[in-house]
C-alpha cells in the first residue's frame, strides 16, 4: 500500500506537479495522529464549498442569460420534427440540443441510461466548530486530506473551524443514516479530546459508480448528449465535463480537452445493484481492517 502511495507521488512529481512526500512525524504534525506511515501533498490543491460553488456557477450562467428550473424533473425527452420535446410536471419546452448531466440520480428518462451507472449514497457530516485548542492540531493549515482505504476516509476543516469527514457510503439512503455513526467513532478516534462529538449537520447523495471508475460521455442521439459517472468525485470532474459536453454541443470543441465519445454500456444484474454494493462494501472493510 506504501509502496503505491509512493509511486502515485512520483508519477506526480514527474510531472513536474507541485507535490511533496511527508513523512510520518510530519504527517503525524499536520493531521495530529500518528496512525499513517506516510502520505503526499499536492500543493496545488485545496477545499470548496460544493453548494456555494454550484450556486456560484448558476449564477454566472444566469448573469449570461441561462434560465434555472429548479425542482422540475423532466418526465419525458422526445425527438420531434422541431427538436427534442421535454415534459415537465410545470411545463414543457422545445430544445435543439440537450445535455443530460443527472449523475447519481439518472432515472429511465433515456432508456437504460441508468442502467449504465451504481449509484451509491455518499454521506458526510460536520462537528460543531472546534475549540481554539483543537483546531491547530488536525489539519489546521487548510489541507483536505482522503486516506487509501479502499472504503475511504476523508475529512478536513471548513471556514468555521468544523471537521466535516466523510467515508463509507451504502445502496440505500437507510444504509447511509447508520454511516453517521462510524463517522462519529472515527472522529473521535482521532480527537479524543474534543470529548463527545455532535454534528451540526450530516447529510448524504447519490454518486455514481462505472465499471472502469472513469466518468463516461455519450453521444446518444444527434443533439443529446450524457456526461456521468464521477465515481465520488465530482466537484472538479462534473465542471470539467460541463465545459466538454458545453463546447461539443456549440462546436467549439479544444483539441487538449478531447474526451472519447462511448456506446453507454448497460451493467449486466444491473437489478441487483444493491446486493453488489452491499457485498462489495463488506469486503473492502474486511480488508481494510486486515491491512490497518
Ligand atoms: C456526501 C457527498 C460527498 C461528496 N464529496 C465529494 C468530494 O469530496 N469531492 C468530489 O469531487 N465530489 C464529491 N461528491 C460527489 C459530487 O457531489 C458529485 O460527483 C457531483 O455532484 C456530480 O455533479 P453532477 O452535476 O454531475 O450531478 P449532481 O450534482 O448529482 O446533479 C444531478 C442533478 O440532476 C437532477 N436530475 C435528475 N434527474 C432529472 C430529471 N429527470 N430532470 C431534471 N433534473 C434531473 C438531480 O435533481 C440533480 O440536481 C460527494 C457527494 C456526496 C453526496
Amino acid at each position: 500500500m506504501l509502496g503505491d502511495l509512493r509511486k502515485r507521488h512520483q508519477d506526480w512529481a514527474q510531472r513536474r506537479a507541485n507535490v511533496a512526500w511527508l513523512e510520518p512525524d510530519e504527517l503525524a504534525q499536520r493531521m495530529g495522529d500518528g496512525r499513517y506511515l506516510g502520505g503526499w501533498i499536492d500543493k496545488r490543491g485545496g477545499g470548496v464549498q460544493p453548494l456555494s460553488y454550484a450556486r456560484g456557477l448558476a449564477r454566472a450562467a444566469m448573469g449570461l442569460g441561462a434560465r434555472v428550473h429548479g425542482s422540475t424533473p423532466v418526465r419525458s425527452l422526445n425527438q420531434t420534427a422541431n427538436g427534442w420535446r421535454l415534459e415537465t410536471a410545470n411545463g414543457a419546452l422545445t430544445a435543439g440540443k440537450v445535455i443530460l448531466a443527472t449523475n447519481g440520480y439518472t432515472d429511465g428518462l433515456w432508456p437504460k441510461l441508468e442502467h449504465t451507472v451504481v449509484p451509491v449514497f455518499s454521506v458526510q457530516v460536520a462537528t460543531a466548530p472546534l475549540g481554539e485548542n483543537i483546531r491547530g492540531k488536525i489539519l489546521g493549515g487548510g489541507e483536505v486530506l482522503s486516506d487509501t482505504h479502499r472504503v475511504l476516509w476523508y475529512f478536513r476543516q471548513d471556514g468555521h473551524g468544523r471537521l466535516l469527514m466523510g467515508g463509507g457510503g451504502s445502496a440505500y439512503e437507510s444504509g447511509a443514516v447508520k454511516v453517521y455513526e462510524g463517522l462519529r467513532q472515527r472522529i473521535h478516534s482521532l480527537l479524543p479530546e474534543a470529548g463527545e462529538i455532535d454534528f451540526e449537520y450530516a447529510w448524504n447523495g447519490k454518486v455514481a459508480i462505472t465499471p472502469d471508475h472513469y466518468p463516461h460521455l455519450h453521444e446518444l442521439a444527434p443533439g443529446l448528449l450524457a456526461g456521468l459517472g464521477f465515481n465520488g468525485r465530482g466537484v472538479a470532474m462534473a465542471t470539467m465535463m460541463g465545459k466538454i459536453l458545453a463546447d461539443r454541443m456549440l462546436e467549439t470543441a479544444q483539441p487538449e480537452f478531447e474526451f472519447p465519445n462511448m456506446t453507454p454500456r448497460p451493467l449486466p444484474l444491473h437489478f441487483m445493484r444493491g446486493a453488489a454494493v452491499t457485498a462489495t462494501r463488506a469486503y473492502y472493510r474486511f480488508r481494510d481492517a486486515l491491512e490497518g
